[in-house]
């Protein structure tokens, strides 16, 4: 047999040659790119280091070229000035005629030398003789020159013992000049006597202009020297005259050998370029197309010589291949071939079956194999899932297609998709259940209760729908630990399917959230009966350990066809009659009515009017007075709040706080009653303390300690007068935050009391781990109060804790004189109720307040 994996490798081989032409290509392209890049940079540095030495260079002989100007001004000067008949005629007395008719300081001065100003100004420094252009006028040398001349003059005076002429760069009208300066002196001629006066000094100025300059920096090799235009300053190639260029500067055109080299030199790199790269894109095309020939050719030799042996071979292979077995069968149904994967797959033996009928051996889900088979048109392409059952006995589940083979009969494969199917049933299972307690979930509900609906359930025949919560759920979870909240939460589960029939359904569909669907069930009655044999199955005391746990369930029942007919109705209508079954008390049941909606929408408005009130003003303190037992004395107050709602009136907080703490607003509230509680009663004439209540949720909101101590700053109340009341779900919800949060406040300086004590879980434990200051006896006591012995000893046995505790211990809810008596008698330290004094609103206490102290007041008494 032929090797059929050989050809891949060696074709492979032979692409990865194609691509290494080609990545070499492509490397050697890269290279040359770096190569043409090179060049050019070095192109462009030489250049520029070119351009800058030449630059230079006529920079230095530009200079050159000024400071030559300037010496040979200041020679024809100094001759001119240091001349015995210069001093005669210009100095010791003005002869113009010498001067300029006779042409001794006169036009030629100007024709020759190009001086545009001569100039003789006298001791007193007034010009006294002038040659303007050639021509002899009678012009002020500063005015012509239209600057001061005092430092020019002095400077040429003092030269004139050395007799040393000055030169200097100034600027006429915005043109730049020279002016020569020297004093007139006797020079050597031994027969002028010179006088004592200040000399006098000759100017000769020589204003640059265009073709003068361009002589002059001919001469020194600097091409087009000239006055600088506005915008050539700041450039390259200028030359400032006088201070700074106080007097303009000159420019000139430096040769740029560079540039000359750039403009060849970069052409030729870049068209040297081109022509590489169209020879490699050349070389590129014609390697790769014939590469490409010869993997052609080579593919169509080996395809054409191997196809019968790789067909063989795939057959051979797909015939052993790991699950399928091949089978054959004539036209009466009978097994003619079994490939040897038969009993490794099956178990069975192929002897045995060979012959036998393939119905006998396996069943479609419909009907028969041979059944199937016969269906006119079948298509050859699907196939067919069949169970047969193994020598085990296990039930196994094979997917089966099939060839007609004209007269022989058919021909095909079975898999074994036993684990296949089994696993998907599987997901499916998991994902329409709960983990764990494996009831129903969510998804499994929405189907269930989509495919009742669709069957029309009738008045008589109605749909119901129980949604179910567990009461105290939450407490069980905390105090006992997730895994005994796991282990309640499967007691109830199956206590819940065990009350239901058959065909119905029960689902989980939240922590503690069941929904039932019952459908089998004739009327009102018959669901009263159920729910309350649901609630005392499910108050049937739960064993965890040593434990045992205690819940509860409230239920709300929607129906269809009455309350809706839709699964999304149905539930909502459900939630919102648990939701009344819950603040009906609990542990009890509601059917779905109309005005349940209503009070939900009410229950909204209540919401965005609270939301508006607490910004405006509408919430109101009322203060009730505490008082020591012993000797009736007020010692403090209670702070309550209350809504002045514009239409409902007075509200009590009972209806609004818990909308408060559901929708947040319950911090911006409980702000208002700290500011407004501290700093009313920061005003009182006694230092009695002040008590607020705090909700649960403000402690688990991060930054009650800075709530509380911004309103104590604000107010400007003592810390040790106020007392902060806060109840045992506190530290239900979150133990070691409240714990912490409760040190943190402690540290402030205020009081801290247990409000509600008795009507909880287990008040006692936490009384001794929490820093509590006091705690209140829950008004519930003393209403349930009879008149035995026993009722009087819980409370004793209250207070007696209490006070092992350390605690301050306020009796709630006193409304008569009989409990007032008794609690005397027990020694409940404090005590508040109708009986001693209602809640009073701020000008009721006021009044109180002033009454008792007065009557307190040493001159009263
Ligand atoms: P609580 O803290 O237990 O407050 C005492 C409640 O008992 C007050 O009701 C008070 O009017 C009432 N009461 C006082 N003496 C007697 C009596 O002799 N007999 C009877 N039957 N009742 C008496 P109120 O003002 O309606 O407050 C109800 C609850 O609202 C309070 O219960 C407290 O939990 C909450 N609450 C009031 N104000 C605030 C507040 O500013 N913030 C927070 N978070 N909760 C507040
Ligand atoms: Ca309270
Ligand atoms: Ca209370």
């Amino acid at each position: 047999m032929s090797d059929p994996t050989a050809s891949p490798v060696s074709f492979a081989q032979r692409r990865s040659s194609v691509t290494i032409i080609r990545a070499s290509l492509f490397k050697f392209v890269g290279l040359l790119t770096g190569v043409f890049l090179l060049t050019g940079y070095l192109l462009v540095y030489l250049a520029n280091d070119l351009d800058r030495t030449e630059e230079a260079e006529s920079a230095f002989y530009t200079e050159k070229a000024v400071r030559a100007l300037e010496k040979s001004v200041s020679t024809t000067v100094k001759d001119y000035a240091f001349w015995g008949d210069a001093y005669r005629h210009l100095h010791l007395a003005v002869d113009t005629d010498w001067a300029y008719v006779s042409q001794n300081l006169g036009p030629t001065l100007y024709a020759d030398f190009g001086f545009q100003g001569v100039f003789v100004v006298n001791d007193a420094d007034q010009t006294v003789y002038s040659v303007i252009n050639g021509e002899l006028q009678s012009v002020d040398a500063s005015a012509w020159l239209k600057q001061s001349l005092a430092t020019v003059l002095s400077k040429a005076r003092a030269g004139a013992k050395a007799e040393t002429p000055t030169t200097t760069f100034v600027n006429i009208g915005g043109h730049p000049a020279l002016v020569g300066a020297a004093a007139i002196t006797p020079g050597t001629d031994p027969a002028v006597e010179a006088d004592d006066r200040t000399p006098s000094v000759l100017l000769f100025i020589d204003v640059l202009e265009g073709p003068r300059l361009d002589a002059i920096g001919r001469d020194f090799g600097v091409d087009r020297l000239r006055v600088a235009a506005p915008d050539e300053l700041g450039g390259r190639s200028v030359f400032a005259l006088g201070d700074d260029g106080a007097a303009g500067s000159l420019h000139w055109n430096p040769p740029e050998p560079g540039e000359r080299l750039l403009g060849m030199g970069l052409p030729m790199v870049g068209i040297a370029a081109l022509l590489v790269y169209l020879m490699a894109w050349a070389i590129l095309r014609r390697t790769t197309a014939s590469a490409q020939a010869l993997d052609a050719s080579y593919e169509s030799l080996q395809t054409s010589q191997s196809a019968l042996a790789i067909s063989e071979a795939r057959f051979r292979d797909v015939v052993e291949a790991s699950s399928d077995w091949v089978w054959e069968i004539d036209r009466q149904g009978r097994f003619t071939y079994l490939s040897e994967r038969f009993e490794g797959v099956t178990r069975l033996s192929r002897q045995a079956w060979l012959g036998a009928s393939m119905d006998d051996l396996l069943s479609t889900e419909l009907g028969s194999v041979s059944q199937w088979l016969s269906i006119p048109n079948r298509r050859p392409d699907i196939s067919v899932q069949c169970r047969f059952v193994d020598t085990q006995g296990q039930q196994r589940i094979t997917r089966l297609s099939a060839r007609a083979m004209g007269e022989l009969g058919f021909r095909g494969t079975a898999t074994d998709v036993t684990e296949e199917v089994e696993s998907r049933r599987r997901i499916e299972f998991l994902s329409q259940h709960d983990a764990l307690t494996g009831l129903p979930n969510r998804t499994r509900l929405r189907e269930f209760l989509d495919g009742k609906l669709k069957t029309l359930p009738t008045v008589e025949r109605p749909l119901v729908m129980l949604s179910l919560d567990l009461d105290r759920f939450k407490p069980v979870n905390d105090l006992l630990g997730h895994a005994a909240g796991d282990a309640v939460l499967n007691k109830i589960s199956s206590r819940l399917a065990s009350c239901v029939r058959h065909g119905d359904l029960v689902a989980r569909i939240g922590g503690d959230e069941f929904v039932l669907i019952l459908t089998d069930v004739s009327g009102q009655d018959e669901v009263e009966a159920l729910c309350q044999r649901l609630i005392d199955s499910i108050e049937r005391p739960i064993r965890i350990g040593e434990q045992e746990a205690f819940v509860s369930a409230s239920i709300g029942i929607a129906m269809a066809p009455t309350d809706a007919n839709e699964a999304t109705e149905l539930l909502r209508y459900a939630d919102i009659a648990l939701y009344e079954a819950k603040s009906g008390g609990r542990n009890t049941w509601r059917f779905y009515a109309g005005d349940m909606n209503s009070k939900i929408v009410e229950r909204r408005r209540l919401e965005s009017d609270l939301r508006f009130a607490i910004k405006h003003g509408e919430l109101r303190l009322h203060f009730q007075p505490r008082f020591r037992i012993a000797d009736a004395k007020m010692v403090g107050a209670e702070a309550l709040v209350r809504w002045q709602h514009p239409e409902r009136g007075l509200i009590a907080p009972d209806t609004f706080i818990p909308i408060a703490e559901e929708t947040g607003l319950i911090l911006a509230l409980s702000n208002w009653v700290m500011e407004s509680a501290f700093r009313y009663a920061a005003s009182w004439p006694e230092p009695l303390f002040v008590s607020v209540n705090l909700s649960p949720t403000e402690f688990k909101r991060g930054n009650l300690v800075e709530r509380v101590q911004r309103a104590l700053h604000d107010s400007g109340i003592e810390p040790s007068r106020v007392e902060l009341e806060i109840t045992e779900s506190v530290m239900l919800d979150d133990a070691p935050g409240a714990l912490d949060v409760m040190r943190t406040l402690k540290r402030l300086g205020v009081r801290i009391a247990m409000d509600d004590f008795g009507t909880g879980y287990s008040s006692l434990s936490y009384l001794r781990t929490f820093p509590f200051d006091g705690l209140k006896i829950d008004r519930s006591f003393l209403s349930r109060l009879g008149a035995t012995e026993d009722d009087r000893s819980i409370i004793e046995a209250i207070v007696g804790l209490g006070h092992a505790l350390s605690l301050t211990v306020t009796a709630e809810g006193i409304e008569t004189q009989e409990h007032l008596a008794m609690l005397k008698s027990v020694l409940c330290d404090e005590g508040q109720g109708y009986f001693l004094s209602r809640p009073l609103d701020t000008d009721g206490f006021s009044a109180l307040v002033r009454v008792t102290e007065s009557a307190e007041s040493p001159d009263n008494a």
